[in-house]
């Protein structure tokens, strides 16, 4: 569960990045992000949840977290083939709804 704290500073943090990735997807220019990404390497995104090494974080076991079910994923629909959606914290590209991070938290 996030604290107070938390949600405002990740609140803060996702409505530029929001703004940006809007912006890139309204122009045509959606893609799924390289796990190359620095960003996205900062945060250990793998696309495949089951290929990362996801731990139980306090109500959802790791084999049930996803981007999917991630507070700060937004659904997009098929991007180069997989299921996709814009993630907040990551605005190189679009992460997969199966994909998965070290900020994964649950959407309420
Ligand atoms: S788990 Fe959440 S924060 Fe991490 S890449 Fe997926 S949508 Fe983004």
């Amino acid at each position: 569960m996030l604290t107070r704290r938390q949600l405002i500073l990740r609140t803060a943090l996702a409505a530029p990045l929001l703004t940006v990735a809007n912006s890139l997807f309204a122009q045509g220019a959606a893609k799924l992000v390289a796990e190359t990404d620095p960003v996205a390497k900062a945060i250990k995104y793998n696309k495949d949840a089951t290929k990362a090494q996801r731990v139980d974080k306090p109500g959802t076991p790791a084999k049930d977290q996803i981007c999917g079910n991630c507070v700060l994923y937004t659904k997009v629909g098929k991007v180069e083939g997989k299921e996709a959606g814009k993630c907040s914290m990551i605005t190189g590209g679009m992460v997969t709804s199966a994909g998965w991070c070290t900020a994964w938290a649950k959407k309420a």
